[in-house]
């Protein structure tokens, strides 16, 4: 089965451009490189759990047209097995992609179910220009307060609010895998709800986790330390000591940070 051979492809199919890889034993790791090319400058990861089962996909990028790919990989690698989805948090970015999967069952904290009913449309409208195919924005059907497991195929999924109040996290027992979504980005977070203390308290709980690898929503693969040098700019930002990060390779999110917590330089 292609899932057992190292796999590293990258292909370029009209303005796709996507590398897939192998994780651990059983994730695979799609990159999605079409908003770092218009000028966002970030990847983007969407990930899959292969498990006994079910294959699990964190988060559906752009639209259909992106999740196409995503769906390829499992009608030929994986056919017959049941697709769940999860969504991370509500921004466009990282749900766009479910309505391919509307037959699905798509699961998210409840308030990010919430903030996508609130907030999908106008995003769609603002930021349309994004869209891979036709996007319908579809909320996601089930929902958690605190975290939902399955017990059999070793994958949990759980409330940590950070980036947004609504963001949930994924972590595959088996393979020692966190996908964190926008919680931990490099090299510093991005604030998007305003209580940096509970985002703080969600890295640190990410520290006592057993595991070996962190994916997150933009970027490289990661580990732990990623989630200490995030954590160091929130306590940066707590106790005032934040001059180095006027620096140019800090700036615009810094000052974006500043005015969403209502601080100042
Ligand atoms: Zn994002």
């Amino acid at each position: 089965m292609l899932l057992k051979l190292k796999l590293y492809i990258i292909f370029k199919i009209g303005e796709i451009k996507l590398e897939i890889k192998k994780v651990g034993n059983r994730g695979v790791l799609f990159k999605f490189f079409y908003l770092q090319d218009t000028g966002f400058g970030v990847t983007t990861n969407v990930y899959l759990i292969n498990t006994k089962n079910y294959v699990f996909v964190c988060d559906t990028f752009l639209g259909p047209d992106s999740m196409k790919e995503v769906k390829n990989y499992i009608d030929i690698n994986l056919p017959n097995k049941i697709i769940i989805i999860f969504n991370s948090h509500y921004d466009w970015d990282h749900i766009w992609g479910n309505c391919i999967f509307k037959e699905n069952i798509i699961i998210s904290h409840k308030l990010c179910r919430n903030n996508i009913i609130r907030a999908g449309e106008k995003e769609l409208e603002v930021y349309s220009e994004y869209k891979r195919g036709d996007v319908e924005i579809i909320p996601p059907n089930l929902t958690f307060d605190n975290k939902i497991s399955f017990e059999e195929e070793g994958v949990e999924f759980f409330h940590s609010p950070g980036h947004t109040n609504g963001s949930a996290s994924c972590i595959d027992l088996v393979d020692k895998v966190l996908f964190a979504g926008d919680n931990v980005e490099y090299p510093i977070p991005y604030f998007q709800a305003d209580n940096i203390y509970d985002y703080k308290d969600t890295l640190e709980k990410y520290l006592n986790l057993d595991i070996k690898k962190v994916i997150p929503g933009h970027g490289e693969i990661s580990n732990k330390s990623l989630i200490k040098e995030n954590i160091t700019y929130i306590n940066n930002i707590i106790t005032g000591d934040i001059e180095e990060y006027l620096d140019f390779k800090y700036r615009k999110v810094h000052l974006e940070n500043l005015n969403r917590i209502g601080k100042s330089i």
